[in-house]
């Protein structure tokens, strides 16, 4: 057990479904006290229940990441239930595709501002705990679509996610005054509800293409993002590790 996660206040942006959900269970699994921050309110509940049922104590608050007065809300409202803040997963992002002669500017203005101005958003809206606490950590969740591979549908998505990793490089120099560490997760294909709809059959055949010959779970995920923020990671900051079971290896 990493015992410097026992008791730390954990926000989980996106922790209602799929991998900010294994990330919330990973931590609770730690002792962690854990902060649900998603839009819906059904789905939160859903990962409250799990959450308490495995013994941790967790609250969720309703939020728009891309939103600036709710994403002060929603810190203040994880300041309110566990006194401050220690941990930010940045997690919460959307995906829909669409190419480029068929995507509405204003839809590459709504994933740019759901999955890489929530990056800057939630990180400034906790410095200021982490400037009190003396540290902190940030773990993102980009992904390998953007920084290292492409996807038609994906411009937006891509520049997006890639973005991500720009805001780490400057932020990680920013963050390191306040002893704050911040470092990013690229996952490959990972088993969530969304992907569990694309059929049995063809998720057999993507696992069949990846080395190690399995899809992702979200755990994998949620235990990279734990070394990251565990005080055995404090002298790592700025950096990125792929957790996609071999999947961009080339042949
Ligand atoms: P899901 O669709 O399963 O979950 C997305 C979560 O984000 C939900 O909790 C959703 O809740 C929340 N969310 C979406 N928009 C907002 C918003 N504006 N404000 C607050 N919360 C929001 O996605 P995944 O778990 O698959 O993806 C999670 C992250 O992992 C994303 O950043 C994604 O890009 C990344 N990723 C996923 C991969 C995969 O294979 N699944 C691969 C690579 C990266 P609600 O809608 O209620 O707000």
């Amino acid at each position: 057990m990493l015992t410097s996660i026992r008791g730390k206040s954990v926000i989980v942006t996106g922790g209602s479904k799929g991998i900010g959900r294994g990330i919330a269970r990973v931590f609770a699994a730690q002792g962690a006290r854990i902060m649900i921050a998603a839009r819906g309110k059904e789905a939160s509940e859903a990962v409250l229940a799990e959450l308490r049922g495995m013994g941790a104590t967790a609250e969720a608050v309703a939020c728009d990441v891309a939103d600036w007065e709710s994403v002060q809300a929603m810190v203040k409202a994880t300041e309110a239930a566990f006194g401050g803040v220690d941990i930010l997963c940045a997690n919460a992002g959307i995906f829909p595709q669409a190419k480029m002669v068929d995507l509405d500017p204003g839809e590459w203005d709504r994933v740019m501002a759901t999955n890489l101005k929530s990056a800057f958003l939630t990180v400034k809206a906790c410095i200021p705990y982490f400037e009190k606490a003396g540290k902190g950590r940030v773990i993102l969740t980009s992904s390998i679509t953007g920084p290292v591979t492409g996807y038609p549908g994906w411009t937006h998505y891509g520049a997006s996610k890639a973005g991500q990793l720009g805001f780490l490089k400057t932020a990680s120099m920013e963050l390191a005054r306040y002893n704050t560490t911040i470092n990013a997760v690229m996952p490959g294909n990972i088993v969530t509800e969304g992907l569990e709809g694309l059929g049995q059959a063809y998720l057999d055949t993507m696992a069949a293409s990846i080395p190690l010959k399995r899809l992702g779970a979200v755990e994998d995920i949620g235990n990279a993002a734990l070394f990251f923020a565990s005080d055995e990671a404090g002298y790592i900051t700025g950096q990125q590790i792929i957790v996609d079971g071999g999947q961009i290896l080339p042949e």
